[in-house]
């Protein structure tokens, strides 16, 4: 009888007056990026990895509308920039509206209200996608003053490429040492990351972008997930918000190059794995796993699931303007299901932090 008045004073705890589970439950969110990686890219990984990929676990899925304020086919600028700020803008722009004005990314507001936060990237860390995040520029071309405003956000741990647009920089600056001077470890390696890696840790381990999972990048992704979460708790007791992205699905499919596509999708899904079994074992953390649009107009005409095979077709080298799947998974992961622009991720994360804009 204890147990059946236990059970039942849980239950009116935890629900709110429409009988929905309350959000406050939510603490620690981790969204991934695949780059470029529609159905097909996903069901190519599947294909070729000959077993159900961790993305299919994921309870509820969503359709995200990627048009940008300027174009039908967005850029990964604009896009990430929507995902980060819940604002339209053009293409190219980072982390600014359509009229250029900065816009705040929802890592700043957690940042700004005690939590945690991080990115990792297979890109240089300077690239659109990680970019939108922490960074306010006109162009993303401007890798160099996007590196300066990585120094300027305050974020708890960074992994990926980029190391020249902080060393070696045109106008001589090392922003590196500007890290370290504000109390940064700043790592070269993934030896290095794992033995040193701490709350405020910066880790540019290639100078431009990571290799391809072809070119020999190894475990470097699910590795740089489990350190960045690792970092990430110890950071705050509050909780934190995490991006990852998977940046070179993109890369593979502007090359039209399906066994890349194929490796780089089965790469994002092991750091997939790694964050949905840190949900499993640490409540209230949320994986959302998204992409910012299609790349290469990729469709699978027919192939082979006992032989890994696929036959794959591109209709561009470029990027599509078509719904793009989500997958959501762990704690408030149904507030991901339905069709909605992809400005809505950012209001849909911020909401099961509690922020407010
Ligand atoms: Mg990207
Ligand atoms: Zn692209």
């Amino acid at each position: 009888m204890y147990a059946v008045l236990f059970a039942a004073l849980m239950m009116a705890g935890c629900a709110d007056s429409t009988g929905k589970t309350g959000k406050n439950e939510i603490k620690n969110v981790i969204l991934m990026i695949g780059d470029g990686m529609g159905p097909a890219h996903v069901y190519a990984g599947f294909t070729a990895y000959g077993a159900p990929l961790n993305i299919m676990k994921s309870p509820f899925i969503g359709l995200t509308k990627t048009n940008s304020a300027n174009k039908y086919t967005t850029d990964s600028a604009a896009s990430g920039t929507a995902i980060a700020t819940g604002k339209k803008t053009y293409n190219g722009a980072i982390g600014v509206g359509p009229d250029t004005v900065p816009v705040n990314s929802v890592l700043q507001y957690a940042l700004d209200n005690g939590y945690a936060a991080g990115v990792v990237a297979t890109s240089e860390l300077t690239h659109a996608t990680p970019a939108a995040f922490y960074a306010h520029v006109p162009d993303r071309n401007m890798g160099e003053a996007i590196a300066a405003d990585l120094t300027r956000c305050g974020l708890n741990v960074a992994i990926g490429g980029g190391r020249n647009h902080f060393e070696r920089r045109s106008d001589g600056a090392n922003y590196a040492d500007t890290l370290r001077n504000q109390g940064y470890e700043v790592v070269y390696t993934l030896d290095e990351l794992k033995t040193k890696g701490r709350d405020h840790t910066v880790a540019l381990l290639a100078d431009g972008h990571m290799p391809s999972m072809l070119g020999g990048r190894g475990d470097m992704l699910a590795k740089a997930t489990e350190t960045a979460l690792n970092i990430l708790e110890q950071s705050s007791e509050k909780g934190f918000f995490l991006m990852v992205e998977g940046s070179q699905i993109d890369f593979e499919a502007h090359a039209n190059n399906a066994p890349g596509i194929a490796a780089e999708v089965i790469d994002f899904d092991q750091a997939i794995g790694v964050a949905q079994k840190y949900a499993d074992t640490h409540p209230g953390t949320l994986v959302v796993v998204c992409a910012d649009h299609e790349t290469g107009g990729m469709t699978l005409l027919g192939g082979d699931l006992d032989e890994k095979q696929f036959d794959a077709r591109f209709s561009t080298d470029y990027h599509t303007g078509v719904f793009i799947p989500l997958y959501a998974y762990g704690a408030g992961a149904e507030a991901f299901a339905g069709v909605y622009e992809n400005t809505g991720i950012f209001e849909r994360i911020m909401s099961a932090l509690q922020l407010k804009k």
